[in-house]
């Protein structure tokens, strides 16, 4: 862990792009409450083959532009052109964007055409030799590896391609095991990966969406902690509430092992994570 330990423990968080005005409505009141906790960046996420794209700059703009805050807009660049690419960084440089996540994405369903980038590495590597420094950017890494990966080897080598192309810093996919994450950096320091890996934490607040969304994106739920929730059947407020103790302890584990931060998939909710980060001690 000593190439975490290095680092100042930050805070960040993530949003997606509300779909209603009263979505939006309740999203500038979270960004205010969370705010309060002076995270360095709020991240906005992006629907893969430019499915948000509006609502993705709406919410970087009203961010960026009416809060202290700095916006960091998600890009993925599966099924994207360059002139697609070039036309959207244009408008967040003209913005003052610092920040972004750049992600491969995946083809939403019946879209074939990958487009004109393949990986992730090849987005970096593009705005890398377009923009220079302009922008720090931000990888997608996965300590429980990512499902296409055919093994994690596979998967670290693909990652620290990302950082030789110009990752300066990555956010994981969420889990719940501690040691997966330790493992993983143990790994990332044997293949010279020297950039900080700051876990993504996702709160607990509701069995059936967790099971389903940890199924699409490969995290895994461990037995233990499916039984417990599922035990608690329709009882909704002792589910959160276990589920906040849970990540409490997830996150402060982490964050004294050394983690370099932490960041927040808040689903665009104050609760639980208003809370949880106020109960974390950091470095
Ligand atoms: P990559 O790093 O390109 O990796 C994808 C797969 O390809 C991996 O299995 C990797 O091992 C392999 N690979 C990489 N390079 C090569 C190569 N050159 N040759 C062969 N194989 C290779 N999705 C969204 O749609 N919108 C979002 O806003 C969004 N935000 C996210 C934020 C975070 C922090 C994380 C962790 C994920 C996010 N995702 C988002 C999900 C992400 O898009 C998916 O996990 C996607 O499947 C992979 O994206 P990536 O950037 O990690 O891809």
């Amino acid at each position: 862990m000593k190439s975490q330990q290095k680092y100042e423990q930050k805070f960040s968080l993530e949003f997606f792009p509300p779909r209603t005005e009263k979505g939006s409505e309740k999203l500038k009141t979270v960004v205010e409450e969370l705010g309060t906790l002076n995270p360095e960046y709020m991240s906005v996420t992006y629907g893969a083959g430019g499915t948000t794209q509006e609502r993705t700059l709406e919410t970087v703009r009203y961010i960026q532009q009416n809060t202290n805050f700095d916006a960091a807009p998600h890009l993925t660049c599966i099924g994207a052109s360059e002139e697609s690419v070039t036309e959207l960084l244009d408008t967040y440089e003209a913005m003052g964007i610092k920040r972004i996540v750049a992600l491969r994405g995946d083809l939403p369903s019946g879209m074939m055409d990958p487009g004109e980038f393949k990986y992730a590495s090849d987005l970096i590597r593009f705005i890398k030799d377009t923009r220079g420094d302009t922008f720090k950017l931000e990888v997608a890494a996965y300590p429980e590896t990512h499902p296409q990966a055919r093994n994690c080897e596979v998967g670290i080598k693909w990652f620290k391609h990302k950082v030789d192309q110009g990752a300066d810093s990555a956010i994981t996919q969420y889990f719940f095991n501690v040691d997966s994450y330790l493992y993983f950096i143990d790994n990332c320091e044997r293949h010279n990966i020297d950039i900080p890996i700051v876990p993504g934490i996702m709160p607990i607040t509701n069995y059936e969406n967790l099971i389903r969304f940890s199924e699409g994106c490969g995290a895994e739920v461990p037995r233990w902690l499916k039984c417990r929730l599922e035990s608690f059947e329709d009882d909704l407020a002792s589910l959160q509430d276990f589920g906040k103790e849970v990540v409490m302890d997830l996150s402060q584990r982490l964050l004294d092992a050394g983690a370099p931060g932490v960041h927040f998939y808040s689903m665009n909710s104050t609760e639980p994570t208003l809370e949880i980060v106020k109960s974390l001690s950091f470095k």
